[in-house]
Formats: structure tokens, sequence, C-alpha cells
């Protein structure tokens, strides 16, 4: 196994330090005591933080003394406890403020020059604010807000952990295995009996009804319909057969929810709020055009709600069946789109009607392939292959005559691909770079339709 960085929790009792371990490491959350003072044992874990493997010590139970023979006590174990890490996290309480105890434990790190990230736990909601403000007296910077019992800000706990353990996970992430094939094949079954969340989302009369009772009255099997994933939103449970086996499906029924909205005249509105919630309960969203109409405004702008919502996209080209002069159109569309949603070419962009069920399979097919486009997971080494190709073919520009470097990249989490990128001078990297990079990842590494999210870290 490679050597993981580790990470220790340090502060005051009671801040929440044991809440956040047993979250990193995956334990119950019934083991934390709410009596201050209670003695633990120093514990050790393996964390896990989206795809960030490190150990963390809590160092709860070992400073649960009052201020004046705290200094004693913590010498002898919590600085044991630092010296081991490769990180220290302070944490303090945000909703408490700033107590003398907690400026003891920031003036004893200041002499230590570990790397540090203050962290404000206990931040949900909005009672944490002037905890948060207080907090800048310590002289570490903005706090990183979390709670660790409700699990919030842990994307932003993430971004000020990589950088720091970057180097070492690079290191590690030499020593460690390629994902083999095997376990590749064997996730993708997995995801396959999970159900497919589907959403069919378009303008009004787009055709939307009319292709779910089409796809719904096909051979399938409806199991559904459930009741509603939320009061608005109508869930129904179906199959569909991909390579010969029937894989469960969630179709997100945006129609239903219109046919409600029309009683009361502010169609546009509502239907828009409809269509939030439909992507937001699902993995794939197909975005129905009317071939008779084309392309217009309105689509472009739920298209690209549905690439900000992290989702992948399919957009289907409705009412093929009575669409003229089929070809100048489809290219037309192709165009359109490309030129339209720039952040993203190459949206798969398929034909079909609703109304003879035309093309519903080559539909479903695209949607199972973009899911698992969207669930993928690349391996480091095959990433920083395509990486490094990438920067020779076209290095990184160098603005006053000094290069901006970059050094590596990863994949920090999937449902959508997120990457991170480390170097330096990264502030001053074109915009125009960044979406060669996306689009080079778009092509080269198969993810047609998926938004991809890529972040920079790194020094000045
Ligand atoms: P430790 O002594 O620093 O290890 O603190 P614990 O993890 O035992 O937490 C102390 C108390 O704070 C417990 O009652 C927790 O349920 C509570 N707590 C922990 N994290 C949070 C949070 O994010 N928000 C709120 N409101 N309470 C929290
Ligand atoms: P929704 O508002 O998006 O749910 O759209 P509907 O399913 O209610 O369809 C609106 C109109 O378009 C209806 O008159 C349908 O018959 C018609 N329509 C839907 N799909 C097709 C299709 O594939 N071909 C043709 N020619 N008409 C269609």
């Amino acid at each position: 196994m490679p050597h993981l960085p580790t990470v220790v929790i340090i502060g005051r009792p009671n801040v929440g330090k044991s809440t956040l371990f047993n979250r990193l490491v995956g334990r119950k959350l019934a083991l934390v005591d709410d009596t201050p003072g209670v003695t633990r044992d120093r514990r050790e874990g393996d964390a896990t933080l989206y795809d960030l493997k490190f150990r963390i010590v809590d160092t709860a139970g070992l400073e649960e003394a009052d201020a004046a023979s705290l200094a004693g006590r913590m010498r002898a174990q919590t600085a044991a406890a630092l010296d081991d890490a490769d990180v220290a996290m302070l944490m303090f309480d945000a909703r408490a403020g700033i107590t003398p105890l907690d400026r003891h434990f920031a003036q004893w790190l200041r002499q230590h020059d570990k790397p540090l990230i203050l962290l404000a736990n206990k931040a949900e909601g909005r009672a944490g604010e002037t905890g948060v403000a207080e907090s800048y007296e310590l002289g570490f910077g903005a706090p990183v807000q979390i709670s660790a019992e409700h699990g919030e800000g842990m994307a932003d706990l993430f971004e000020a952990l990589f950088p720091l353990l970057d180097p070492l996970i690079a290191k590690a992430a030499d020593e460690m295995p390629e994902i083999d094939e095997d376990d590749e094949e064997a996730a993708a079954e997995r995801l396959l009996n999970e159900p497919l969340k589907l959403a069919i989302v378009g303008r009004p009369n787009a055709g939307k009804s009319t292709l779910i009772n089409r796809m719904l009255g096909q051979d399938r099997l409806i199991t559904g319909p459930e009741a509603g994933i939320t009061r608005d939103s109508i869930a129904i449970d179906w199959e569909y057969p991909r390579d010969g086996v029937l894989r469960p499906v969630r179709l997100i029924d945006t129609a239903g929810l219109r046919r409600r909205s029309k009683v009361t005249d502010k169609l546009e509105t509502l239907s828009a709020a409809d269509t939030k919630y439909s992507v937001d309960f699902a993995e794939v969203v197909v975005l129905l055009l009317d071939a008779t109409l084309g392309l217009e405004a309105q689509d472009l702008r739920i298209a690209d709600m549905v690439l900000k919502e992290g989702r992948a996209l399919i957009i289907a080209l409705n009412k093929w069946d009575a669409a003229h002069d089929q070809s100048s159109l489809f290219q037309g569309v192709r165009k359109a789109l490309d030129e339209g949603l720039a952040q993203i070419k190459g949206v798969p962009l398929i034909a079909i009607s609703g109304l003879t069920g035309k093309n519903i399979d080559i539909l479903m097919k695209a949607a199972f392939e973009a899911r698992d486009a969207w669930s993928r997971r690349v391996s480091t080494s095959q990433l920083n292959r395509w990486f490094e190709a990438a920067l020779e073919r076209n290095p990184p520009p160098a603005p006053n005559g000094r290069r901006i470097k970059l050094r590596y990249v990863t994949q920090a989490a999937t449902r959508p691909p997120t990457f991170v990128v480390f170097g330096n001078r990264l502030d001053e990297l074109p915009e125009s770079y960044r979406r060669y990079l996306i689009g080079g990842m778009r092509d080269t590494l198969g993810f047609d339709g998926v938004p991809i999210r890529l972040t920079l870290r790194g020094g000045k």
C-alpha cells in the first residue's frame, strides 16, 4: 500500500472533531458523545473525501483539561499527533465564536510550521456567521466553513486539503496499481442494476407526453407509476433492455407536471420550475426539440441549465415524421447547437418521433451510454498520459515570458466527471486554454454530452 498522507484535527473539546472524524472515516455518528470532556483515546482511521484518501487523527480526548493544565498534556500528546501529521486542521465552533482556548490552540499552532486549515464547524444555516467573522483575529485568513454533522462544506474542505496533500498523493499515485479491467466491468454491471434516472424536458408542445406514452406503451414492462418523488414530481419505474437484458429505468414525468400548470395561466414560469425539478432528479436529461420549429433560444437556455446542473444531456429532434427537408434541417440544428452550446461541443443529437416510435431504441441506448460516461472514472495514469500529450501538442502560454506550469491532473469526482489540474501561476491561465483541456478530455476520454468540471489548484 502506498503511504497515505496524515491529517490531524485539533481543537478545544466539543467543537465537533469526532463528528468530522466519523464522517470522514464513515463510522456511525452515534459514537459521538456530547458530554464535554469525555475521555477518548487518540483515534486514527482511513478517511475518504470524494476520491481523496488520507489518514486522519482525532485528538478529541487529549485536551479535556482546563486551559492551565492543558499546556502540559497538549505538549505530550497533541504535539506528538501534530508531529506525525502532514497537515493540521484547527477546528472551532462557529456558533460559539472564538474562545480563549481557541486562541490558545491557534497560538500554539503558529509556533509550528505545519500546513494548517482553519475549520469553522457548525456553520450550517446562518448561526455561524459571527463566529466566522471573529475567526479572522486568529491570523489564519478565511476559515473553511463546514457542518460536520450535516455534511455541508465538504467540497470546500476537499479544495482546501487537496493542494496540501497533492505532492504526497502524486507520489502515492505513482505507486498505485492501475484500475484493472475486471473492476471496471464490475462497476459497469453494478451501475446497470441501479435505475437509470431519466428526465424528458422541453418547451410546451415539444411532444413530451406523447413520447412518454409511447415509451411506456411499447412492449415494456411497467412496474409503476410510483408515488411521487416530491409532492410535485412523478416518477415512473420502468424497464428497458440493454444488450438484451431488462434494466431498471426511472422516468421523471415532466409532462405530468405541465398538465397541472396548464390550469394556472402561468405556463412559462411554472414549466421552467418543473423542468428544474426534473433535472435535479435526473442523471441523464433528454431535451426534446420540435423539428417543425427548429432550435429556439429557449431550447438553448434549457440545455445550458441542464449542463450547469452537471447532468448528461441528449438532444432529441422530435416530430421527425413531420419534418421537411430532413437532411438540411438536421445539419442546421447540429450547427446551431455547437455554436449555441460553445462550452460543450458534440452533444448527442438524435432524430426521433414520439408519435411513430421511430428511433426511441437509439435514444435509450444513448441514454444508458451517457450515464456510463457521466459516472466513469478515468485512471490517474491514463489521464496523465493524455495530459502530457495535450500539453506537448499545445503548450500553455507564457505571459510576460514566464511559462505557466501545469504539472498533474486527477479525477476528483464522477457524476459529473470533475477534474483537478495542479500547477503554478494558474490564475494567469487563459479561459481558452482551459476550454482546450476540457474539449480534449471530452473527445479523447469519451465524455460525449457530459459536462466536465475542471478546477485549477496551485501556487502563483
Ligand atoms: P469533539 O469533542 O470536538 O470531538 O466534538 P464532538 O464531535 O463530540 O461534537 C460535540 C457536539 O457538537 C455534539 O453534540 C455534536 O453532535 C455537535 N456537532 C458536531 N458537529 C456539528 C455541526 O456541524 N453542527 C451542529 N449544530 N452541531 C455539531
Ligand atoms: P408536451 O407539451 O411536450 O407534452 O407535448 P405533447 O405530447 O402534448 O404534444 C404536443 C403536440 O405535438 C400534440 O398535438 C402531439 O400530437 C404532437 N406531437 C407529439 N409528438 C409528435 C411527433 O413525434 N410527431 C408529430 N407529427 N406530432 C407530434
